[in-house]
């Protein structure tokens, strides 16, 4: 098996040797800005296939935009270097991307204007995050998402993680599979590494985007699958605690988690406790779309091999 390739300092190499200095500015204080992408392998056509490229490349840059980076290269370059990395790294199995725009300057001192960027990017396999077909037991957290007027919500910022990391260890901790955090309001926000939505009635309710979540990518995936396959209404508006409970359905979207069934909250069993029907037909179409058998969706797919 060749060394795996990364990129970094504008330059492809073995993933062993892109090591960056102690003093890295974002190293220090979580001067970062990133994104997870996936790449789904489908074994029958010896296909990979990255999912909505644009869209992720568009949102990193978005994130540097909030948190006045000045990054050289444009949302073309950067999804040009990942295809390359992609095809040098030529895994025949599903994948992670996680490219990162970071301060790069070896500087001790808080601040981000008059500090240099740099774009890196590395790759690793990655087969599931959470169980998607048995579905995941959430608990609420005590400790609340972070409020934009804080760290800027919507910008996927690296040092913002602690948040989320202390949040999925207390969950752990309690014995189950994932967070969910409240925002400072006490309404529902999101789970750690995901968004998330309940389904009441037939029609598919999430936090809006002013409550402090983090705008997903996938989460609009399942929202137009619902509206366009599945005839569902959609809802974004603020949603309490104790509506979690009483819902059909609840679910977590994620690049890493995918669509999830969540079936109990705070030890509660959601509906009967299975994953239900709404979110197992949503689960099907999208899995079907970002493995390139769905030829409905076509354009949010990169076609590597
Ligand atoms: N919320 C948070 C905090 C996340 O880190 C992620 C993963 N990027 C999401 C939601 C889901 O976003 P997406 O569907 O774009 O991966």
């Amino acid at each position: 098996m060749p060394q795996p390739t990364a990129y970094l300092n504008g330059d492809f190499v073995d993933l062993n040797d892109a090591k960056i200095s102690i003093v890295t500015h974002a190293f220090n204080y979580g001067t970062g800005v990133f994104e997870g992408i996936r790449g789904n392998w489908n074994e029958e056509n010896q296909q990979l296939y990255i999912f909505k490229l644009k869209e992720h490349i568009n949102r990193i840059l978005n994130s540097a935009k909030i948190m006045r980076f000045e990054p050289e290269l444009s949302n073309q370059q950067m999804c040009e270097i990942i295809i390359k990395l992609v095809e040098k790294n030529d895994y025949k199995e599903d994948i992670y991307i996680r490219p990162i725009i970071y301060k790069s300057s070896e500087i001790v001192g808080l601040r981000m204007h008059k500090l240099e960027d740099d774009f890196l990017v590395y790759i690793v396999p990655f087969g599931d995050y959470l169980d998607p077909s048995k579905g995941i037991n959430c608990g609420t957290s005590s400790i609340r998402r972070i409020d934009d007027s804080m760290v800027p919500v919507r910008a996927k910022v690296t040092g913002i993680y602690v948040n989320n990391s202390m949040a999925k260890t207390e969950a752990f901790l309690n014995g189950y599979d994932e967070a969910i955090m409240l925002n400072m309001d006490g309404h529902v926000s999101e789970g750690t590494g995901e968004n998330i939505a309940i389904i009441k009635n037939n029609k598919i309710i999430s936090p809006s985007v002013s409550d402090n979540i983090l705008e997903g990518i996938t989460l609009e995936t399942a929202l137009d699958i619902a509206k366009k396959d599945l005839s569902l209404d959609i809802e974004r508006r603020t949603i309490d605690r104790s509506e979690l409970y009483i819902a059909d359905e609840v679910l977590m979207t994620g690049t890493a988690a995918h669509i999830t069934p969540v079936v109990s909250i705070d030890k509660m069993k959601i509906g009967n406790g299975k994953p239900g029907p709404i979110s197992k037909k949503l689960q099907e179409k999208y899995f079907a779309i970002i493995k390139g058998q769905d030829n409905d969706y076509g354009e949010w797919l990169t076609k590597i091999f």
